[in-house]
């Protein structure tokens, strides 16, 4: 569900004009909306309410904005991060590292030591030689480190295989047969204790069954850790996939059953709730959920203005001023953003395009061969559902600086990130012999 629809002939964001938004901070730029980041967070953790003992940690990596980590610390949302970089933002913003739980499979002795200090919840291990460095740093601060194992499952969540975590080929987790021996070790090692277990089996995963199924096949193993060495809790990390195509008709779609981005038809966080809730209360622990893309991925569109219009004898191109590098999603894993005009089209003809970028390079597209409105240079359209793995996966590829955020609340509109200029771009660099 989101909040961003036509009335009175405009996109609205809330009760603000994207268009007047757009004329005020400048294109390329990306909105996003407080009502429904709030709303989704209140509607999961609302369905989820039968588990009794449960933390929502918000993956922090579908969008890091410390406007929007503040809002989901009010909520009393927790944390999944990545990187230590991560944990900082989390604390600027107010949240609390004793909420946070670390992911990744590369984590530094920095990071570690950083997030060790700063009182985090659980360290969510990779690999062995990962267990054996956290013992390491922990035993050289006099500190001791609380441990999750994630294991993988081996479970076939249909997404795209980018994004898809849970088969035994992947580089995340240990294999469900040797996580018994891993725990073993760790708890042999003086300065680690064991508190959960974790699991992930992918991103934008469009049906329920999967997570169930994850759930179940590792309700044996988590049982017989319980009984050895009291687990506390049992993360079914994140992943639920929101709706793409139409988002702008499924207003209050965000959860929906079919294949990859194609697909329509949704389900709802209830009935989510419903097919996980059983396997996960047996298992008598704290559970926790690590959503990232559910959370903000429809709360956030990227506006663009219009630079002109192409045409070869095969193709009609309309060229925007927002590039690959502001929305990498279409060019990395074929991603699918719903293109809206902000002032409603009169006539409702549409017309087949590639809408593409400035960026030098041919996967600089963010529609091929797609109906859309008419479009004239000057007309802005918001690439909808760009809340998360949008702003974040940025680069200022092309020497294109960073975009501006803007927080919508109600009538009202911040500008939550400064556009960067290009004197920013060039910040720290220097020529060998020069003056910096
Ligand atoms: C990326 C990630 C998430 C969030 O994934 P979404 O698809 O955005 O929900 C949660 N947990 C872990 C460990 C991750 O790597």
């Amino acid at each position: 569900m989101h909040s961003f629809r036509y009335a009175e002939g405009s996109l609205k964001c809330e009760g603000v004009d994207l268009e007047s938004v757009a004329a005020e901070v400048g294109t390329p730029a990306y909105v996003y909306s407080a009502e429904t980041i709030r709303n989704n967070y209140r509607r999961l953790d609302t369905a989820l309410t039968p588990l009794g003992d449960r933390m929502i940690c918000y993956a922090m990596k579908a969008n890091g904005n410390l406007s929007v980590l503040n809002l989901l610390a009010k909520e009393g949302a927790g944390f999944d991060i990545v990187s230590g970089g991560e944990l900082f933002r989390v604390l600027k913003a107010g949240g609390r590292a004793d909420r946070c739980t670390f992911a990744g499979v590369g984590k530094t002795v920095e990071e570690i030591d950083y997030a060790l200090r700063q009182g985090t919840y659980s360290f969510n291990v990779e690999s062995e030689q990962e267990l054996e460095r956290i013992n390491e740093v922990a035993g050289k601060a006099g500190l001791i480190a609380p441990i999750a194992i994630r294991v993988n499952p081996d479970v076939d969540a249909p997404t795209h295989k980018y994004i898809s975590t849970g088969k035994s080929k992947n580089k995340f987790g240990i294999g469900l047969d040797r996580a018994a021996e891993v725990y073993a070790r760790a708890a042999s090692l003086p300065n680690l204790k064991i508190r959960g277990l974790q699991t992930h089996i992918g991103s934008q995963i469009l049906k329920a069954p999967p997570f169930a199924e994850a759930v179940r096949k590792l309700t044996p193993l988590v049982l017989e850790l319980k009984a050895l060495y009291g687990l506390e809790f049992f993360s079914v990390g994140g992943g639920v996939g929101i709706v793409y195509r139409g988002a702008l008709a499924s207003g209050d779609a965000a959860w929906w059953k079919g294949g990859g981005e194609e697909a329509t038809e949704r389900i709802t966080p209830e009935e989510y709730a419903s097919e996980v809730i059983e396997p996960l209360k047996a298992l008598g622990l704290r559970i926790l959920f690590e959503p990232g893309r559910f959370i903000v991925g429809n709360a956030g569109v990227l506006l663009t203005s219009v630079l002109y219009r192409k045409e070869t004898p095969t193709k009609k191109f309309v060229v925007v001023d927002a590039g690959m590098n502001d929305l990498i999603r279409p060019a990395l894993y074929e991603g699918h953003h719903e293109i809206e005009p902000l002032r409603q089209p009169k006539d409702s003809s549409l017309e087949k395009v590639d809408v593409v970028g400035p960026v030098c390079e041919s996967g600089d597209f963010f529609a091929q061969d797609r109906e859309v409105a008419t479009l004239a240079p000057g007309d802005r359209i918001a690439l909808m559902s760009a809340g998360a793995y949008g702003f974040v996966m940025s680069s200022t590829y092309n020497a294109r600086p960073f975009l501006p955020e803007v927080l919508v609340e109600g009538d009202k509109a911040t500008v939550v990130r400064a556009r960067q200029t290009w004197e920013d771009l060039i910040r720290g660099e220097k020529v060998p012999g020069e003056a910096a």
